[in-house]
């Protein structure tokens, strides 16, 4: 059986892009560019908590760094730099290989080094931490919501929480459905790209991993603000063309985990730029409400025009 220097050496030491030390010293080295500040976030994955023992380890590689990208997407910042911690039940070669190849696949199509770990037995859990740069002073951070900003969504939140409903058999969807709700569930795209364009057009922002809603109100919080959602703008229609009837797509949309969607608040000053991105990024960017002044208090406008607090919660691990 290989040791663990020889499993490190195999499958997590891989050439590095921009860094002067990687794996195989007792610490990596790098260099923050001049003017930069880090960024700096992680994230674990725990078998039978975040995830079924049985998914498929390239699936799980490449989840297992694009949550942690998705932190850095929602701050703004240029991802770099990632270490991985990884406590296996067994030596299994198939599967680490397999874990190996989603991880760097992941990795080269962002940007990102591997620069370290920690290789260890234990039950099956994975924890990365993530490293990137921001020009000082430039992220964007939960607390810059105004009054009047407008509230915005990208992609599609909700198809993760259908997946998640289909692989514990509670619906059952049409096949072409079916797959694309899995894939959003078990292949998130961390909105990078869409982040650091937000430089200074964005107030506040932060990426979706447990239920817009419950997100929503966390930018709240640290902005001391309220905010109307609109039920009309909620972007329904693909999840019921999926399959979903309404009162699930919009728990879905609301209240579904792990989309990895970037939520933000923007002037009203910032639509057109918005729209021109879209185009750009090719990634839809729903506008679904606005921030009010009535510190905490969170209201969805009814398609009736009733406004009343949302029915849905995020999600809490110790709830
Ligand atoms: P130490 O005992 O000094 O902490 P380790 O023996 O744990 O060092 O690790 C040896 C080298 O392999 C270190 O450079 C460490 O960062 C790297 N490493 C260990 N596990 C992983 C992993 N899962 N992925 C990437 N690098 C790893
Ligand atoms: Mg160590």
């Amino acid at each position: 059986m290989p040791s663990e220097f020889e499993l490190i050496r195999r499958y997590f030491n891989r050439p590095c892009a921009h860094t002067d030390l990687s794996v195989g010293d007792d610490a990596a080295l790098v260099r923050p560019a001049s003017g930069m500040q880090l960024a700096i976030s992680t994230d674990m994955l725990i078998a039978g908590t975040h995830f079924f023992p049985d998914t498929d380890p390239c699936d799980l590689g490449w989840k297992a760094l694009a949550v942690n990208l998705s932190d850095l997407a929602a701050m703004g910042a240029q991802a770099r730099w990632a270490v991985l911690g990884l406590a296996l039940p067994d030596v299994d070669e198939p599967w680490l290989s397999r874990f190996a190849d989603g991880l760097f696949h992941c990795a080269d199509q962002y940007g990102v080094d591997l620069v370290g770990g920690d290789t260890t037995r234990g039950p099956l859990a994975i924890g990365v931490t993530i490293f990137g740069e921001v020009p000082n002073g430039s992220a964007i951070r939960r607390d810059g919501a105004h009054p009047g900003d407008e509230i915005w969504i990208s992609g599609q939140p909700g198809l993760a929480a259908l997946g998640l409903a289909c692989l514990q058999q509670r619906i059952t969807l049409p096949t072409a459905a079916r797959t694309r709700c899995i894939h959003a569930l078990q292949h998130p795209e961390p909105r990078l790209a869409l982040g650091l364009a937000l430089r200074g057009v964005a107030s506040a922002m932060l990426d979706v991993s447990d239920g817009l809603i419950g997100d929503l109100n966390h930018i709240l919080e640290r902005s001391g603000c309220g905010a109307e959602i609109d039920a009309t703008l909620l972007p329904l229609t693909p999840l019921l063309a999926a399959g979903a009837d309404e009162p699930l797509a919009r728990r879905c949309l609301l209240a579904g985990g792990d989309d990895y969607e970037l939520l933000f608040s923007a002037p009203p000053s910032m639509q057109t730029t918005l729209a021109a991105l879209s185009t750009q990024l090719q990634l839809p960017l729903t506008r679904i409400g606005h921030i009010t002044e009535h510190r905490g208090q969170l209201l969805l406008r009814e398609v009736d025009g009733r406004l009343l607090p949302p029915l849905v919660s995020g999600y809490d691990h110790f709830a």
